[in-house]
């Protein structure tokens, strides 16, 4: 019987961007597959095994049928891996935890027969790790495909996996960027955790915060961003919600 790490991914409320991401490695999953057994990734196989070692969750948490499945598949895993930005910090989904949730299902489905329907019974929009224990995050809306890898081979190896923690305009200025502010522009990118390689700004568009908030930002750096392009805490706040509505870094209440 094979040694190798079993590994099974599962998807909940996303677009399943994240998972398109490993799929699109092709030929480099080939790499992959000599030291890790796939055992169940809905989107590209038909097989399936609850006998897993990895599991790698991409999506956000919306009812209580999603739970109880993710609480089953916690429990058969030895190693929860939270994939993108809808599962490590509920990503674009949170941003309905504005409303109620049947303030939201009326105004989507009207006076349509969805109550007493489980698939329809939806609650305020969580986070894999509100619900479970997560063990490692693989952040971004999408992924990063090299990050993948590397958090992939070294759980096979039986090593911790290198994330980083310094905030995305370290990678921009490796770059040699001209920063978007001096365009401008308002970036998230002092607040915001790097492994992204900067890729937004590098390509001309500021950092939205995907990658979720860095654990401690260096804040006398982010007040003098702040005054010297003569902005306000305000502004940083509302350029927040789209990928971390609700997080007290934010000024959530
Ligand atoms: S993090 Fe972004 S790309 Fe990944 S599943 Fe969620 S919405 Fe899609
Ligand atoms: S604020 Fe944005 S554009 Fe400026 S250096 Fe940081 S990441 Fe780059
Ligand atoms: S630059 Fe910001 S928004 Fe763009 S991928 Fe990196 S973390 Fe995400």
């Amino acid at each position: 019987m094979s040694t190798k790490p079993r590994v099974a991914v599962f998807d909940f409320a996303d677009c399943e961007g994240c998972e398109l991401q490993i799929a699109n490695l092709e030929e480099e999953i080939l790499d992959l597959l000599e030291i890790v057994d796939i055992v169940s990734f809905r989107e590209v196989m038909k097989e399936h095994s609850d006998e897993y070692d990895i599991a790698i969750v991409e999506g956000s948490i919306m009812r209580p049928m999603d739970e109880k499945r993710l609480k089953y598949i916690r429990s058969k895993a030895k190693i929860l891996v939270a994939l993108g930005a809808c599962a490590t910090i509920g990503g674009v989904n949170k941003i309905r935890n504005q409303w109620m949730p049947e303030e939201v299902m009326k105004d989507v489905y009207g006076n349509a027969k969805v109550k007493g329907n489980e698939l329809f019974n939806v609650n305020k929009t969580k986070a894999v790790n509100e619900v479970v224990p997560v063990d490692y995050y693989i952040h971004g809306c999408p992924i990063d495909r090299d990050e993948f890898k590397h958090v992939i081979t070294a759980l096979a190896l039986g090593k911790k996996p290198e994330i980083p923690t310094y905030p995305v305009c370290v990678e921009c200025k490796k770059n040699e960027n001209v920063c978007l502010f001096e365009r401008g522009m308002y970036c998230l990118g002092p607040i915001t955790r790097a492994g992204c390689k900067a890729i937004c700004p590098t390509n001309g568009s500021p950092c939205e915060g995907c990658r979720g908030l860095v654990k401690k930002a260096e804040t006398e750096c982010v007040w003098e961003v702040l005054e010297r392009y003569n902005l306000s805490y305000e502004d940083i706040r509302r350029r927040c919600t789209m990928y971390n509505y609700g997080r007290a870094e934010c000024g959530a209440q």
